[in-house]
């Protein structure tokens, strides 16, 4: 195998000089734990590494009034502890807590988990329910797009070759009813097998003002589950309300992936996670 050609620009703006000359050619390197695994492996074949790990624009988590931005170079350690994440989008800290190794999280960075649009990406369902909308700037300039679109295919990107993530911006859910659950064949070093999110907020008198779920491994892409949001939408969170999102929530995925031999066993862990997830409002018979 020949060794890629190596560059690490001092500012953005050579980046993206670099990925106009070079794009189709380049593989951006953030903190290297997809990428250097895919060169070992033979399964990704690039003729120059772009190392973006020391651009300042890539850095940082803040709250302002677009939002709770959060830089595509923050590592998921950074994201773990952060005060701000913690208040605004708590089911993101849950997502990075049980993400890797300590040694992968101190490392691995939110847009590398985006860039290489994995099914099994963990930040994506907690990225999704907070409508996250990635800061992209490329050759053309800059754009904003929803992540759910930056999820094309199985580990196919929307980003174009000449483009890089600035940052991603989140909606706050401060106060709402939020978590994150994930079912992998161990706790920790698990690429997971299904997780979900969910972010929803009460309408004041103990029903969905709006709710917003997300899937991730169980599909080809993770994606909102819209026609169970709008299932629940008004609702109280009663048992018969929640047993029958399940239902519609297996029957959701089914209708997306098709059935195949792993069917039965994702249909019941599908439900499951999302019983898991609503069922300590059962409680209070309200949200
Ligand atoms: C042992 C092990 C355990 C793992 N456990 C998990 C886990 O539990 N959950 C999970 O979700 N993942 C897991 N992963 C996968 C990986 O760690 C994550 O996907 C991680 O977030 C990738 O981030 P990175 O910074 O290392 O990305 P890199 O490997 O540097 O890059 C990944 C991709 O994103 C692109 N990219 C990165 N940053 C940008 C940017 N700013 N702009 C444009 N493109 C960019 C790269 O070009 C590349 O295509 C694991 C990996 C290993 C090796």
């Amino acid at each position: 195998m020949t060794e890629p050609t190596y560059a690490r620009p001092e500012t953005l703006e050579e980046a993206l000089l670099f990925l106009k000359r070079h794009g189709p050619h380049t593989r951006p390197l953030a903190g290297g734990t997809d990428v250097m695994v895919d060169l070992r492996s033979g399964k990704l074949k690039a003729p120059y590494l772009l190392d973006i790990s020391r651009l300042p624009e890539l850095q940082g988590i803040s709250m302002s009034e677009e939002g709770l931005s959060i830089g595509a170079g923050v590592t998921i350690s950074e994201i773990h502890s952060s005060p701000l994440v913690a208040e605004h989008a708590p089911s993101l800290i849950k997502s990075c807590a049980f993400f890797g190794s300590l040694q992968i999280r101190n490392v691995a960075t939110m847009g590398g988990n985006v860039g290489n649009a994995s099914p099994s990406a963990d930040t994506a369902p907690a990225l999704l329910v907070h409508g996250a909308e990635a800061v992209l700037a490329g050759a053309a300039g800059a754009r904003r797009v929803p992540v759910e679109n930056l999820f094309e295919g199985p580990y196919r990107s929307g980003l174009k070759s000449h483009e890089l993530m600035l940052r991603f911006i989140l909606k706050p859910a401060r106060g709402m009813f939020s978590d994150f659950q994930k079912i992998g064949r161990r706790k920790a070093l698990a690429i997971a097998r299904m997780s979900m999110a969910i972010l929803a907020e009460s309408a004041g008198d103990g029903t969905f003002r709006f709710v917003r779920l997300a899937l991730g491994s169980a599909t080809p892409t993770p994606m909102r589950v819209r026609a169970l949001e709008s299932f629940l939408a008004g609702k109280r969170p009663d048992r018969k309300t929640l047993d029958d999102g399940a239902v519609l929530m297996a029957e959701e995925m089914v209708r997306i992936t098709g059935r195949r031999p792993s069917t039965i066993y994702k249909e019941k862990a599908v439900q499951g996670l999302f019983l898991r997830m609503l069922y300590p409002l059962l409680e209070n018979g309200a949200v």
